[in-house]
């Protein structure tokens, strides 16, 4: 139970000095992460006293659910404040067989990737484990029977800034004793902090990993992601093979293609040196529309470039964009202000 200890410290304490029995912790774990209560009403197989006593002290949800916003495709985006009034995003992905969620580790980020909206807010704050998990346990009650297949950590923040806490989040959402999600169902992906991929890959568990690459060149890097290429692609690569050596799982290489500006051929044949691995994976995505001056590459040329990575040998996707009409797409994200938006649905949990 030291992981439910580390995950609601605060319960922990109040049913201390209520001298409640020591399995009460599990029992509260248990309808936070499986239960999925909002409300310590909804935890029945606790005591009733216990329920209010708790509900004083230490409430169920440290985030409000703000605004739900649904995009013509299905995607779903949830606004929520935190405690000291921030604001943070979460976008609910579903498809065929999937119900992906994607979830924010921080208050804006400090990246400052140029065509990033999140990046254009700095950094507020680090999320609590709690906080990033309880994204997925909001998203997971409002698609109930349906269940949540997977999680990727790809919304606002660079997950690797936040390490213990989002990696604490990620076991809590692992843990049997909790949301139960196989790791091979969760992903992260970051920007690329080199000392921080060699002890993701260190980790225990079967987590996912993504590197946001974005080019192969060092000086256009070093434009587009300022802050990230303060270690060389060079020493990125050298932190890429460790993790695929290490764990012998699949790595997925990010790469937003901005019109003019990463998508000609000298690029795709510079990807093909660089990614010379049979476990690397490049995922293209067209870069999705934020007010940073760039546009994305056209369809048409964005599957030219597929195909030429493909020829050239690559493993390679082009993933679609998905709910764009309510800025919930890759980048979008960035909690902007509370106006209402076209496709707002009431907020009946
Ligand atoms: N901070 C982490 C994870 C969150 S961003 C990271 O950067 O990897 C998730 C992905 O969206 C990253 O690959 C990021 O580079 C990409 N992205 C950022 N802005 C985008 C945009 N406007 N269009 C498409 N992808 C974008
Ligand atoms: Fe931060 Fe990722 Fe956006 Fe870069 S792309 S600013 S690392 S959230």
């Amino acid at each position: 139970m030291s992981r439910a200890r580390e995950f609601i410290p605060g319960v922990e304490k109040a049913l201390k000095s209520r001298g409640e029995p020591a399995y009460r912790l599990a029992q509260v774990y248990n309808a936070l992460c499986s239960g999925l209560v909002r409300d310590w009403e909804e935890a029945t197989s606790l005591p009733k006293s216990l329920r209010a006593a708790l509900q004083e002290e230490a409430p169920a949800a440290v985030l409000e659910l703000t605004r739900l916003s649904r995009a013509t495709d299905g995607t779903r985006k949830y606004l929520f404040k935190t405690h000291d009034g921030h604001l943070i995003e979460t976008v609910l992905i579903p498809e065929k067989a999937r119900r992906t969620v994607c979830i924010s580790t921080q208050v804006g980020c400090p990246m400052a990737c140029k065509f990033c909206a999140t990046g254009l807010l700095g950094i507020k704050r680090n999320l609590k484990a709690r906080e990033i998990a309880e994204q997925v346990f909001v998203a997971a009650r409002d698609v109930w029977p349906e269940r949540i297949s997977n999680v990727v950590v790809m919304g606002m923040g660079e997950p690797m800034l936040n390490y213990k806490e989002c990696l604490l989040a990620l076991r809590v959402l692992n843990d049997a004793d909790g949301f139960g999600l196989a790791a091979r169902h969760i992903a992260v992906s970051t920007s690329g902090l080199v000392e921080k991929i060699r002890r993701f890959a260190d980790e225990p568990e079967q987590f996912h990993l993504a590197i946001s690459l974005h080019t192969p060149f060092e000086e256009e890097r070093e434009e587009i992601m300022p802050v990230a290429s303060r270690r060389s692609v060079l020493e990125l690569m050298d932190a890429a093979r460790y993790y695929v050596e290490t764990t012998r799982r699949k790595l997925f290489f990010e790469y937003t293609l901005l019109a003019g500006v990463n998508d000609q051929p000298r690029h795709v044949e510079a990807l093909a040196e660089l990614l010379d691995h049979p476990l690397y994976h490049l995922n293209l995505l067209r870069f999705n529309w934020t007010d940073t001056g760039y546009a994305a590459t056209p369809k048409r040329e964005a599957k030219e470039f597929l195909h030429y990575a493909r020829e050239l040998g690559l493993s390679a996707t082009l993933r679609p964009s998905r709910g764009q009409d309510i800025d919930a797409a890759c980048g979008q994200l960035a909690a902007k202000d509370l106006r209402p938006q076209r496709a707002t649905i009431p907020l009946s949990r």
